[in-house]
């Protein structure tokens, strides 16, 4: 993936962790709410630009859902962190396939690291908190959400947040043939 969580990462749980060492992995086998027993599980909106492989189409998407399962070994002292970014399709492109997010903002990345440390303390540091997340304003969009080109539609995910998401036209599925319409 061209974006690297893994420095924002660790810069962010080292003040926390102790003598935890933690690491971060992209895995895309992982499913909501099959995070095993031991393992917790945190979910996150966030901002990405989209890029299709077969027309170069760009998009830039602010419901771009991420799943976080975490779990803290106490014995060995090693925390794990899975992460799997749900991805989009191109919708102009009939053979288009499921595409990674091309790019992400810096301040994207940030927050997104930032949101996970708070939850990684309480839910397996057990810390006590406001929970004040950062949530920065999204990125300029022209089309709405198309839930036919989404895995995190097709799964279900996206459904959960939908409500709090900036510009949420059309997020419920417009009738065919007016969602390609510029709002
Ligand atoms: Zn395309
Ligand atoms: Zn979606």
């Amino acid at each position: 993936m061209a974006m690297d969580w893994h420095p924002i990462f660790q810069s962010n749980i080292t003040e926390y962790a102790g003598e935890d060492n933690w690491q971060l992995l992209f895995d895309d086998s992982i499913e909501e709410n099959q995070q095993g027993a031991g393992w917790e599980q945190y979910i996150r909106r966030t901002c990405a630009r989209f890029g299709c492989s077969l027309c170069r189409r760009i998009w830039p998407s602010n419901i771009v859902m991420v799943i976080f399962h975490m779990h803290l070994d106490n014995y060995t002292h090693q925390g794990t962190v899975k992460a799997r970014v749900y991805r989009q399709k191109c919708k102009r492109c009939t053979e288009a396939q499921m595409e990674q997010p091309r790019n992400m903002e810096a301040h994207h990345i940030d927050a997104l690291m930032e949101n996970l440390v708070k939850n990684i303390r309480k839910k397996c540091y057990n810390e006590v908190f406001e929970e004040v997340y950062r949530d920065p304003a999204g990125v300029d969009v022209e089309n709405p959400h198309e839930p036919q080109h989404c895995e995190g539609c097709i799964a279900g995910v996206c459904r959960q947040v939908a409500p709090q998401h900036p510009g949420g036209r059309g997020f419920r599925g417009m009738p065919r043939g007016r969602g390609n319409r510029r709002l």
